[in-house]
């Protein structure tokens, strides 16, 4: 297309979407010597990173399947999923030590990229094929892979693209990590399909994405409320020069008002969306004109795709962006869609003149600075521990991550466990968002008639502040 025009920068040095070409085929020709053929599936572990996308590029010329898995999870969480996905390769950051027969450190990648070959690949690559597979836990506990193919990632951007007005000469600010849907069908997929350029930076720091954004003239920036909210705090904050900014997109969970109003009373277009991981992710979008008549909406159905309430105000959807189902799991797929086909969302909403409002969930996860965390996975790493009976985990609100995990304990006959001691426990058995961030002892869980654990009692009897 403009093989002159700069791709992305990372760490102060750009390259260009020539560059990248090359790269990416020389990468192709690698990763075909390992083995990987059409289908195969190609892991990456590790933070934002140039080498994420050349990877995925990579795999894609080869009709192989790219799987980002998430940098936080522990060696024994990865190991789950590598052997799920049978991963085939995997590029992995030098910080995570790995237990895979043929894994990249990005200590040697440099010097393998160099060495492959120029000749182009010229693969017929199916747009119903698989694309990625993005792990999401479930209320099993076990987390799945949901498939998202080239088409669902292709139709995603239109919608993006239809809602954005994204144009060529756009600069996105990349500071969400990539192994989220959001960040990479969101932000680096429809810019890349633009020509215009990514600003990759591998952490998400107010101070150094502030510099970025100044500097590259960032005019396109995702994040998770968090990160917009960070950005409020900052004292930079009244003299920052954000005048770049054209667009701010906010996703993956709801947004408090006041953070919208304090970035609108400084004129920039504030724009919200509601999706998931299985809808490549947008489902709905807010758009800028909107956004202050429609406060604290989630928007309308992007524009090649639909949206209904069941009976019970569980938001289904349907469209091209939707995924196929999940990677090996039968089960969960039947389990996800409705008899005539739409996906079941798990979260409640309620429409008002075709703006949706997502109001709450059905099913049990809640949202921790992005990250979403199911309780049955941590209670199941909770339960583990000697001297705990039972365990029951629900979110709650907080300031900073926007909910928090409150873990319920009913500890062993005769035993006394101390949190910090359970903390210590889970270190190497959890990722550190997912360990709660309170703990109580009680002599009993409440239940419902049927015996289950009725979790909205804890959620009122939580006592965030006290523990
Ligand atoms: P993920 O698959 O990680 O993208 O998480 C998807 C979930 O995030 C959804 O099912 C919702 O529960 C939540 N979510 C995403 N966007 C919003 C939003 N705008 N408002 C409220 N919840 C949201
Ligand atoms: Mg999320």
């Amino acid at each position: 297309m403009a093989p002159k025009r700069e791709a992305f920068t990372y760490g102060g040095v750009s390259t260009t979407y020539g560059e990248l070409a090359v790269r990416t085929t020389r990468l192709a020709w690698r990763l075909r010597e390992l083995g990987v053929r059409d289908g195969d599936r190609v892991a990456y572990l590790g933070p934002n990173h140039p080498s994420f996308a050349e990877t995925m590029f990579a795999a894609h010329q080869l009709g192989a399947v790219f799987v980002p898995l998430n940098f936080r999870l522990t060696p024994a969480e990865v190991d789950y999923q590598l052997a799920d996905c049978g991963a085939h390769v995997l590029v992995h950051a030098p910080t995570h030590t790995v237990d895979h027969p043929r894994a990249v450190s990005l200590d040697d990648y440099e010097e393998w990229l160099a060495g492959g070959s120029d000749e182009e690949i010229d693969e017929p690559v199916e747009l119903s094929a698989p694309a990625l597979i993005l792990y999401t836990s479930g209320t099993t506990g076990r987390p799945k892979g949901a498939v998202l193919t080239h088409a669902n990632l292709v139709w995603n951007t239109m919608n993006l693209l239809i809602g954005l007005d994204l144009a060529t000469d756009d600069v996105a600010l990349v500071a969400a990590p990539l192994f989220h849907v959001a960040a990479l069908a969101q932000t680096l997929l429809p810019t890349f399909i633009k020509g215009g350029h990514c600003v990759i930076t591998p952490r998400w720091d107010v101070d150094v994405c502030l510099d970025l954004v100044e500097k590259h003239r960032v005019t396109l920036m995702f994040g998770v409320f968090t990160m917009f909210a960070d950005v409020l705090a900052s004292p930079r904050w009244p003299t920052a020069d954000l005048s770049s900014l054209r667009v701010l997109l906010c996703g993956g969970a709801p947004v408090p008002e006041s953070v919208i109003h304090a970035y609108q009373d400084r004129g920039l277009v504030f724009c919200q969306g509601y999706g998931l991981t299985e809808t490549a992710p947008g489902a709905t979008f807010l758009e800028a004109a909107d956004s202050v008549a429609w406060a604290g909406s989630a928007g309308t159905p992007v524009f090649l795709g639909d949206l209904r309430l069941s009976e019970t105000g569980e938001i289904e959807v349907q469209g091209p962006n939707v995924t196929p189902g999940y990677w090996n799991a039968p089960e969960a797929t039947a389990a996800a869609f409705t008899p005539d086909g739409w996906f079941r969302t798990g979260d409640i909403g309620l429409i008002d003149n075709g703006y949706l409002y997502v109001l709450d969930r059905v099913k049990d996860m809640y949202i921790s600075g992005g990250e979403n965390v199911y309780p049955a996975e941590v209670e199941n790493a909770i339960t583990a521990h000697p001297d705990v009976a039972e365990v029951a985990v629900v979110g709650v609100p907080d300031e900073r991550w926007g909910e928090v995990g409150y873990a319920f304990v009913r500890p062993r006959e005769g035993t006394e466990p101390d949190p910090a001691a359970i903390r210590s426990f889970l270190a190497s058995r959890l990722a550190k968002y997912k360990v709660p961030k309170h703990f109580e002892l009680v002599p009993a869980l409440p239940r419902t008639g049927s015996g289950k654990v009725f979790k909205p009692a804890l959620r009122r009897a939580a006592r965030p502040g006290s523990g």
